[in-house]
């Protein structure tokens, strides 16, 4: 028989606590909950399961709404649109996909404006495909330094989804050089169903993983 989201959920974390202490580094699990109703986010919040994602504003919102549970952290990785960013600032404790100055100014206004301080990460398109968001390694310098002046943003990390037609490894170990080299990071957001465990030993710390959970999204 097929086990139900609530046992794969289990041996998600057995595994991702093995590789914590084979690499001896804390990894944090974001539950891709896009696409699943309220009363599954639930069960696994009731199993101690705090952190979750959602792609698409209106659904979260519902979602969000419904729960009302303020020990959850929500995660937005979904892409931004102007807007949007108000209802994303009033739901969401972080934002993922950050790639536009235009949308991280509106967003640090609209966090002033509510006393909160977004938590976020830049978004690297990191295998330079046309159809991902993300800047490019090479902007890195010069949009992180815009960020600096934003006193309601906190830049926690970076966030990227590699190319899936090629292995990961190289992607991911060029993605761990920019986080090793900007010492004030602390979150190297990559790793999803198909490539978590790579992501995992070419250094994540935090996991954005739906599929492996809940079962092929349709
Ligand atoms: C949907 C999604 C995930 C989760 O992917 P799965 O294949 O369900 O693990 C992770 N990150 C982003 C940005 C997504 O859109």
């Amino acid at each position: 028989m097929l086990a139900n989201y609530v046992d794969k959920y289990k041996d998600l974390k057995t595994r991702i606590n093995d590789l914590e202490t084979l690499y001896n580094r804390e990894i944090r699990l974001v539950v891709v909950s896009k696409t699943q109703n309220s009363e599954k986010i639930i069960t696994l919040n009731n199993l101690g399961q705090t952190d979750f994602g959602e792609n698409y504003v209106d659904e979260a919102h519902e979602k969000i709404n419904s729960i009302r549970n303020s020990n959850i952290r929500w995660h937005f990785i979904g892409k931004i649109q102007s807007n949007k960013i108000k209802t994303i600032c009033n739901l969401f404790d972080w934002v993922h996909t950050i790639s536009s100055e235009k949308h991280v100014k509106k967003i640090n206004e609209i966090s002033k404006s509510i006393n909160k301080v977004m938590n976020v990460c830049i978004q690297i398109n990191i295998d330079n495909e046309q159809t991902k968001g993300g800047i490019t390694l090479e902007e890195y310098d010069k949009f992180s330094s815009i960020l600096y002046g934003l006193q309601n943003i906190k830049l926690r990390g970076l966030m990227t989804i590699p190319r899936s037609d090629i292995p990961s490894e190289e992607s991911f170990a060029r993605m761990y050089d920019l986080y090793k080299k900007n010492d004030y990071l602390d979150t190297l957001s990559m790793g999803m169903s198909s490539d978590f465990v790579t992501a995992i030993e070419n250094g994540a710390n935090m996991l954005r993983i739906g599929q492996e959970i809940f079962g092929k999204r349709i």
